[in-house]
């Protein structure tokens, strides 16, 4: 099974991605997460990407394809992957299409998870009450960039996935359970 989750940070990918975890035995592949890892590891990565992280901007196509490229070629991908927080841009799509190419290897779904935008701002402005330690980004300030990023940038592969007769859209403002059984009846049927 390999898929991607699609929507605006904090529509619950990771929350999502999680279940998915439990229940198909694939690996979550954040990476958002896995740059985070390399900033608090002060790696080379780590340390060209740490003020963009802040910022809430995007990091470079080239480097996060890289990311990947050598991600899903690891043994514990083999069964396969969800994709949480890429492709964030067109080139990173088309990117990502030319190497599962490559491979021979097929997406099965890009799920969506749509969430109102009013009731999103309410939900991240909580997240960064509540998480400002944990994540230096989780800042309202961040958090707004990060979602008109997201508008700007990632909102477009909706239409581009939609076009090629792979998407399939939640509704994300629904319970977390819901949510769940939601997307698990989208992977049943794929
Ligand atoms: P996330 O945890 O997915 O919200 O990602 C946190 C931050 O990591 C984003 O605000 C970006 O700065 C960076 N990031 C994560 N994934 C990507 C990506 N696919 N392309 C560019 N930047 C990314």
């Amino acid at each position: 099974m390999r898929l991607i989750l699609l929507g605006p940070p904090g529509a619950g990918k990771g929350t999502q991605a999680a279940f998915l975890v439990d229940n198909y035995k694939i690996k979550q592949l954040s990476t958002g997460d896995m740059l985070r890892a390399a900033v608090a590891a002060e790696s080379e990565v780590g340390l060209k990407v740490k003020g963009v992280l802040e910022r809430g901007e995007l990091v470079s196509d080239e480097l996060i394809v890289s990311l990947i490229a050598d991600r899903i070629e690891q043994d514990d991908c083999a069964n396969g992957f969800i994709l949480d927080g890429f492709p964030r841009t067109i080139a990173q799509a088309d990117a990502l299409g030319e190497l599962l190419n490559s491979k021979s290897m097929g997406l099965d779904a890009v799920v969506q998870l749509a969430v109102d935008e009013g009731k999103l701002l309410e939900r991240i402005e909580k997240r960064a009450r509540e998480s400002a330690e944990v994540r230096s980004d989780d800042n309202a300030e961040a958090l707004k960039k990060r979602l008109a990023v997201y508008r700007e940038q990632t909102a477009p592969l909706i239409e581009y996935y939609g076009e090629r007769g792979m998407l399939k859209t939640v509704d994300g403002m629904q319970a977390v359970d819901k949510v769940a059984s939601d997307i698990e009846a989208i992977l049943k049927a794929v």
